[in-house]
C-alpha cells in the first residue's frame, strides 16, 4: 500500500440551484435559510482522492473545511464518499467574509506540512466566490509544483501527469510529487454520498482546529462593506474586422 497521503479542500457554499439574492442594504448576499452544499469542483476534487485509494494509490484522504460550524456537514458528505478524516478549521460565522483565498491557502499550506500530505486537490474554483486563487496560492506558499484545471490524473509512484483543457485541445503536464492539483470539470463524476454512509459518517469525529493553531491570522482580510450596482453596458462599437476597428477609433480620436 501506497504511503502517499492527500489533502482536500471542500468549501461549504450555496447550492448551485439556490436563486442568489442580495440583502436589502446590499452588504453582501442572503444566506441565512438558505441551502448550502459542498461546493461542485470540490466534490469533483474529493471523487479523485477516494479513487486513487480506491487504486491503493493513496494510504489516506484528509478532508479540511475553513468556515463556520455548518462546514461539518460538508465534511460528513466528504467522509461519506469515502474520505477517511475530516479537519474543520473553525471560523467564527461572523468572521467568515474575512476568510478569502489567502487565508485558506495559508490553512491549507500549514496543514499539508502538518499532516505530511504529497498531494493537495482541491477544486479549480469555489461558486461563490469564483475567485479560482487558492490552489495556485498554496502551491506558492508551499514551493510545490501545480497541475491546474486538470481534466484527467495519473499517477505512478511519485509521477503525477495532468491533463488540462486549453483552447487549442490539451495539454499535458508531468509533476513530481508533492503537488497541488486544482479539478476541472471533466475530470470526473463524482458519486452520490449514499444514507448508509451518511450515516456512517455521522460517527466519524471530525477534528477541530482555529486558523491561529496553524499559525494563520484570519483578521487581514479587507471585508467588502458595500456593493454597487455594476455599471450599466452600453452598445459599442459594431466591427467586422480589424481594420474596421482602427479605422472607427481613429475616427473617434482614441488612436
Ligand atoms: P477559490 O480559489 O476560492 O475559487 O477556491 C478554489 C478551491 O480552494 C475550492 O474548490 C476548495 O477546494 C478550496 N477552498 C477554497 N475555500 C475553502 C474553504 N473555506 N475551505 C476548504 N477549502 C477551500
Amino acid at each position: 500500500m501506497a504511503e502517499l497521503r492527500a489533502l482536500v479542500g471542500v468549501k461549504r457554499v450555496i447550492d448551485y440551484a439556490v436563486k442568489i439574492r442580495v440583502k436589502p442594504d446590499k452588504s453582501g448576499v442572503v444566506t441565512d435559510g438558505v441551502k448550502h452544499s459542498m461546493n461542485p469542483f470540490c466534490e469533483i476534487a474529493v471523487e479523485e482522492a477516494v479513487r486513487l485509494k480506491e487504486k491503493k494509490l493513496l494510504k489516506e484522504v484528509i478532508a479540511v473545511s475553513c468556515g463556520p460550524k455548518q462546514c461539518q456537514e460538508t465534511l460528513r458528505t466528504a467522509l461519506a464518499m469515502g474520505a477517511d478524516r475530516g479537519i474543520h478549521v473553525e471560523v467564527p460565522e461572523g468572521e467568515v467574509e474575512k476568510l478569502g483565498p489567502l487565508q485558506v491557502s495559508r490553512v491549507l499550506a500549514a496543514l499539508a506540512q502538518k499532516e505530511k500530505v504529497g498531494l493537495v486537490l482541491l477544486g479549480k474554483q469555489a461558486i461563490d466566490d469564483d475567485c479560482n486563487q487558492t490552489g495556485q496560492m498554496t502551491a506558492a506558499m508551499l514551493d510545490w509544483p501545480q497541475g491546474t484545471f486538470a481534466s484527467k490524473l495519473s499517477l505512478e509512484g511519485d509521477k503525477l501527469t495532468v491533463e488540462r483543457e486549453i483552447d487549442g485541445g490539451l495539454e499535458t503536464v508531468r509533476l513530481k510529487l508533492p503537488a497541488v492539483v486544482t479539478a476541472d470539470l471533466r475530470l470526473n463524476e463524482p458519486r452520490y454520498a449514499t444514507l448508509p454512509n451518511i450515516m456512517k459518517a455521522k460517527k466519524k469525529k471530525i477534528e477541530m482546529m482555529k486558523p491561529a493553531d496553524l499559525g494563520v491570522d484570519t483578521s487581514s482580510r479587507v471585508a467588502v462593506l458595500s456593493v454597487e450596482d455594476p455599471p450599466q453596458r452600453t452598445a459599442g462599437l459594431k466591427v467586422e474586422s480589424v481594420e474596421d476597428l482602427v479605422a472607427k477609433l481613429k475616427e473617434a480620436g482614441h488612436v
